[in-house]
């Protein structure tokens, strides 16, 4: 016997019109059944059949995509640049036996709480051992407690030897074949798209001033773009200076997470190939704020994260400017980059970046759907798209920080109402407190 689909309608809220320029729409129903959207209708009509949830007074928009995260850690700041007791834990036991079980039960943990903070699409950049794969298959067959999200995985990350995540989240290789078979080891093992990291980042920069050192060449970066796309995935790079921009654009990377200046001929590339940027606020900013007796970072890290903060910011600009897609990320599991910190994201983008909450909204919605490749699935509310919703006290654009406790979350049609976070107090003062100076 059949199982009786499971019929809801968001009855009489107000809609957050993403794709127009977040115009509220108001008295609106959304029928949602078998985790699609299944109509939008004015809040008069007949309601018979269906299970219905009163909206009324409520603002909906669309769930939130972090285009960026990773899933092993639990972003609690520690002298282990990966960060936190738990990270410590993963490091020891993540080559042992009982390692992958570990990864799996954190990995499925941060899911849980990415999806309770609001995050309906999830893309897991760098992972170990593939348990990113894993709890994505399990997902997928509706299993766990992060049901309905969905999450996109990249498995471990590809970089050269003494580049970022070498020693942690990323694998090596040297000769351009070598990075190519890495890639396609990954999309053996079920990588949904192939992170490399063609830039060092902050935590590994020794000097003032390199956050971005050139790690990979333009050789070793084809080769594995080249590959990748022969296999069909597309190609993330961490990057964080313009000379790794110009190497990532001009050889075959899609997605350019973090980011620094672009040149006219990296920017015509990206946007040729209908690529995107992630910008990632959360972990640089409180790095460049906050006293070192609180980030456990040394001075050339500080520096370098307000290197790292104008880049980005520069990044986003020129994007705008060439008409390419723009989305964002938390970065989660680097040091003071929580599983339930993606509103934090929209707020530092909004103000921070200086974009304001529209933009903020636009890119973590439909900016974000459209960088994974799922603008056909989700990032706005609109009939057939997947019932990936948030249930809001008030409107967004008004208060983003309206985004820290959803009413309620839909992913995939699934109903989360009044989700329950776990958020480490500790932490979330201190960061309440720098997001007071902004
Ligand atoms: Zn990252």
């Amino acid at each position: 016997m059949k199982a009786k689909a499971q019929k809801t309608v968001f009855a009489n809220c107000t809609l957050v019109d993403v794709k127009a320029d977040c115009a509220l729409v108001k008295g609106v129903d959304i029928f949602v059944e078998e985790g699609r959207i299944a109509d939008i209708k004015p809040a008069c009509g007949d309601r018979t059949g269906w299970e219905v949830y009163d909206a009324t007074g409520k603002f909906v928009m669309p769930g939130l995509v972090n285009a960026h995260a990773h899933l092993f850690g639990t972003g609690l700041p520690s002298k282990v640049i990966s960060g936190g007791g738990a990270q410590k834990l993963v490091l020891k036991l993540v080559h042992s036996p009982l390692g992958m079980a570990v990864l799996k039960m954190l990995v499925a943990s941060a899911c849980a709480q990415e999806l309770n903070s609001g995050v309906t699409t999830l893309r897991g950049l760098g992972d170990f051992r593939f348990s990113d794969v894993a709890v994505r298959d399990a997902l997928k067959k509706g299993k766990g407690k992060a049901a309905g999200l969905d999450l996109i995985v990249s498995g471990p990350a590809i970089t050269a030897p003494g580049g970022h995540g070498d020693g942690t989240f990323a694998v090596t290789a040297s000769a351009p074949e070598e990075f190519a078979s890495l890639a396609a080891h990954n999309a053996g093992n079920g990588s949904d798209l192939i992170k490399i990291c063609i830039t060092g980042g902050v935590t590994d920069a020794k000097k003032k001033g390199e956050p971005g050192e050139v790690k990979m060449t333009a050789e070793q970066v084809k080769a594995v773009c080249d590959r990748a796309h022969s296999l069909g995935k597309k190609v993330a790079a961490h990057i964080q200076s313009p000379k790794g921009v110009e190497i990532a654009a001009l050889n075959g990377v899609d997605t350019v997470e973090h980011g620094a200046h672009m040149s006219e001929e990296a920017a015509a590339a990206l946007k040729a190939r209908g690529g995107a940027v992630v910008a990632t606020y959360t972990p640089a900013y409180p790095y460049y704020k906050l006293p070192p007796e609180i980030t456990k970072l040394d001075e050339v890290r500080r520096f370098n994260s307000g290197i790292v903060l104008e880049a980005m910011t520069q990044c986003v600009k020129d994007a705008y400017a060439h008409g390419i897609t723009v989305a964002m990320g938390t970065d989660a599991s680097c040091p003071f980059s929580t599983q339930t910190g993606m509103w934090r994201e929209l707020v530092y983008f909004a103000r921070l970046g200086g974009f304001g909450a529209k933009a903020a909204i636009y890119a973590a919605t439909m900016g974000g759907a459209t960088a994974v490749g799922r603008q056909d699935v989700t990032g706005s509310v609109e009939k057939g798209k997947r019932a990936d919703l948030l249930v809001l006290a008030e409107d967004p654009v008004q208060n983003l920080e309206t985004l820290r406790d959803p009413v309620a979350v839909v992913a995939g049609g699934r109903l989360i109402d009044r989700p329950r976070v776990k958020r480490n107090k500790k932490i979330e003062s201190v960061l309440d407190g720098l997001m007071k100076e902004l």
